[in-house]
């Protein structure tokens, strides 16, 4: 019988993630992933890379901890094995700090991260701005090292890799049975979804090997987070901005803001600037749809659209989307058999 043939079109962080889970959970299927870009030039890449969530609005809560602590999980078992290093995944312990006591003092995800407290005065006193602070251990994933393990796993696993843009899904119609739509930002173009929208952020990379705990306003727009390569610091949150190009005074505005949080900042040596696009939408969309490409009904399953927090829903969207590739299997078959 000939195998099933799936296409997940995409390479960063979400890609990457649901061709490994379709590709080792059906090995009768011939998975191949498509992409025009891949590691080091998706956005993926230069994701801080840490594992934190905000909430989305439609999504029941239970689905979003599920994907929040489905992702945990799974790069914490990376994190405690030899592959920690070359996956470039490792525990991050730190403080998240509010200057108003934020509604939510727990959030969604604190049962999943490890040993989630409340800051003591004490702790908050290195923060005379701040009056509330979180503590915790959770995980960061550098993608620049991740995707290219993923891209081994997935090789393992019997999966083979393009390097093609695509205009439209109608180009992949006669190659493929089933098309998994995991493009990020190029869903705006690619399935005309006009609900995706670019957040831009700028980060830098310094040198601090001193720095050993995360420190992240609650406000989503400073954060300084030690990692395998140098210090990421950021940050700038800018809706509907294309702008690729690093700004000087994103650069001034991140190095003050962060070097009011750490002040032992103004000795780091500036490694690299980077700007990525996230590509941001109300809630992600992870569901399936038959959509006829020319004149042939075609399953796909779209997982794309997690903003700021893809990193850290990956394993857990992609876990969704190979349940959802699975449900568009059984249709296959129940067709065959009418
Ligand atoms: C500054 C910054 C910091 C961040 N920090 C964090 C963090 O700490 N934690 C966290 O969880 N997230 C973080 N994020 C968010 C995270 O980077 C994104 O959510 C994530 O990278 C999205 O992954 P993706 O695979 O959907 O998209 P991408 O990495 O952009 O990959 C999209 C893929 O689709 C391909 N593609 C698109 N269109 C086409 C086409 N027409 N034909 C062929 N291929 C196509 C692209 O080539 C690419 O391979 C951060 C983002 C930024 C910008």
């Amino acid at each position: 019988m000939r195998r099933v043939r799936v296409c997940v079109v995409g390479a960063g962080v979400i890609g990457f993630s649901t061709a490994v889970c379709v590709a080792e959970a059906l090995p009768f299927c011939s998975v191949t992933l498509l992409a025009d870009k891949f590691s080091p030039d998706t956005t993926s890449d230069g994701a801080a890379g840490i594992l934190f969530a905000a909430k989305f609005p439609d999504i029941p809560l239970e689905r979003q901890k599920r994907w929040f602590k489905d992702s945990f999980d799974h790069l914490l078992d990376i994190a405690q094995s030899q592959h920690s290093p070359e996956a470039g995944v490792m525990l991050s312990s730190g403080w998240q700090i509010f200057k108003e006591v934020p509604a939510d003092k727990k959030p969604f995800w604190a049962d999943s991260v490890i040993g989630f407290r409340f800051m003591t005065e004490g702790e908050l006193k290195r923060f005379p701005d701040h009056n509330f602070g979180q503590a915790f251990t959770t995980i960061k994933c550098e993608c620049s090292s991740y995707l290219p393990w993923l891209e081994k796993r997935f090789r393992a696993a019997g999966g083979s890799v393009e390097q093609r843009k695509i205009d439209s899904l109608q180009e992949l119609s006669s190659s493929y049975d089933i098309i998994v739509n995991c493009s990020g930002l190029g869903s705006k173009t690619l399935v005309h979804d006009n609900q995706v929208y670019p957040v831009r952020g700028q980060v830098l990379k310094v040198e601090a090997p001193w720095l050993q705990h995360f420190i992240r306003d609650g406000d989503g727009k400073t954060y300084i987070y030690p990692g395998i390569h140098g210090v990421t610091v950021g940050g700038t949150r800018q809706e509907q901005d294309w702008r690729l190009q690093v700004d000087d005074g994103d650069t001034r505005s991140i190095l003050e803001r962060c070097g009011s949080l750490e002040p032992s900042l103004s000795k780091a040596r500036v490694l690299s600037k980077w700007v990525g696009l996230r590509p941001s939408r109300r809630n992600p969309r992870v569901e399936r749809e038959m959509v006829k490409l020319q004149g042939r009904r075609v399953a796909v399953v779209h997982n794309y659209g997690h903003g700021g927090w893809g990193v850290t829903l990956a394993w857990g969207t992609a876990l969704d989307a190979l349940g959802l590739v699975r449900q568009c299997l059984d249709d296959m078959r129940l067709q065959a058999k009418l």
